[in-house]
């Protein structure tokens, strides 16, 4: 599944986000791939196409796919030199698809700034170096292993250190390596040091109440400080969302944001968004016993998407079996959707369609 850390300095607000976020949380028991551990947060994506797929489908249980929030606590200016507890933190960002950055917009003077006053640009550079200083150490190792085998005249090894170098400077002069314009061959040189700084971000402003709407002067100088990064700013108010959280029906929570003038949680905002971040795209299956979403990259072929479902299904691929989610919604039963001549048979190389529902046949 897909993974996301929270990061941010503290007194920022991530815990309330984090636990509000847990506190929407997913039926575990019904992911048992999930390792549950205390900072880590399954929350179940919404999709309407379910319930759709559930009336006509009719079955035993209905299982949406799932996001993991990673709670990387302990940040600190210093972290990557062993300050605070960041240090040992810092590793669980390695495993992570992409990261929320959470970033101090709120007024509030019973909130002790860890640097005395609200600051969003300077708060996020800081954690930017942190991480940054974690992948030089990540380069430079990698580059004292290749030091030797060029010393011998190795041409390979030589060109693997230029490549190298060029992210090292690039990362010196206060730069995330997600923004240099390398090409594919100098991103595999670092594919396996899996850079904190190469991962895809997404800038959470925690405003108050009354800027949700339309943010204030902290969250305009954020945007403002991240223009050249190509990356999402959202405005979110963690306040908010811990009394969302606390809501037991949709109808409550749909009124509650009513009140604020919202359309939909910062949650489900954070979800679209971490969606459209990395590319990813939902497909169904659909049977009796089990109607379920599984979350694939826009552009995976057929065996790599039945591969989330199970190692097998990729391995002894042999065919799909397609309905466009349209279709099924017109037609109403995959025999009616069969007779009308809407279903395919589609091999190895068919691109699957956000929305698709799959039938795989395969080996074992
Ligand atoms: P963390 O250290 O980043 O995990 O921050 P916390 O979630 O513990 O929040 C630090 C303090 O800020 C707590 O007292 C929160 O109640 C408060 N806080 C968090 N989010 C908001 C918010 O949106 N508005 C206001 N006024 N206070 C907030």
């Amino acid at each position: 599944g897909l993974r996301c850390g929270i990061v941010g300095l503290p007194n920022v607000g991530k815990s309330t986000l984090f636990n509000a976020l847990s506190n929407a949380k997913a039926e575990a028991a019904n992911y048992p791939f999930c390792t549950i551990e205390p900072n880590v947060g399954v929350v179940t994506v919404p999709d309407e196409r379910l319930q759709v797929l559930e009336s006509l489908v009719n079955p035993e249980k209905v299982l949406p796919t799932v996001i993991e929030f990673v709670d990387i606590a302990g940040l600190v200016k210093g972290a990557s030199k062993g300050e605070g507890l960041g240090n040992k933190f810092l590793g669980n960002i390695r495993e992570v698809d992409a990261i929320i950055h959470v970033v101090r917009c709120f007024k509030d003077d019973n909130v002790v700034h860890v640097d005395g006053k609200v600051n969003p640009v300077s708060d996020k550079e800081i954690i930017d170096t942190e991480l940054q200083i974690k992948d030089l150490e990540s380069i430079d190792k990698k580059i004292q292993r290749f030091l030797k085998v060029a010393k011998s005249g190795d041409k390979e090894a030589r060109k693997a250190l230029e490549m190298l170098e060029k992210f090292k400077t690039h990362l010196e002069n206060g730069n995330n390596a997600r923004s240099l314009e390398a090409s594919k061959e100098e991103w595999e040189v670092v594919k396996d040091l899996c850079l904190l700084t190469a991962k895809p971000v997404i800038y959470l402003a925690n405003v108050e109440e009354g800027s949700i709407l339309n943010g204030n002067e902290h969250s305009e100088a954020l945007k403002e400080g991240v223009k050249h990064e190509d990356a999402e700013v959202l405005l979110i108010c963690a306040a908010i969302e811990s009394q969302i959280a606390t809501l037991e029906d949709e109808e409550e929570k749909a009124m509650f944001l009513q009140e604020y003038g919202l359309d939909e949680s910062g949650l489900n905002k954070l979800i679209k968004a971490s969606y459209r971040l990395l590319n990813l795209i939902t497909y169904f299956t659909a049977g009796v016993k089990e109607v379920r979403a599984w979350t694939i990259r826009n552009g995976w072929k057929a065996p790599q998407a039945a591969g989330v479902i199970h190692t097998d299904f990729e391995r002894g691929f042999i065919r799909a079996e397609v309905i466009g989610y349209e279709d099924y919604k017109e037609y109403k039963s995959e025999a009616a959707v069969k007779d009308a001549g809407k279903m395919s048979i589609e091999g190895k190389e068919y691109v699957v369609n956000d929305g698709d529902i799959m039938h795989f046949r395969f080996n074992v």
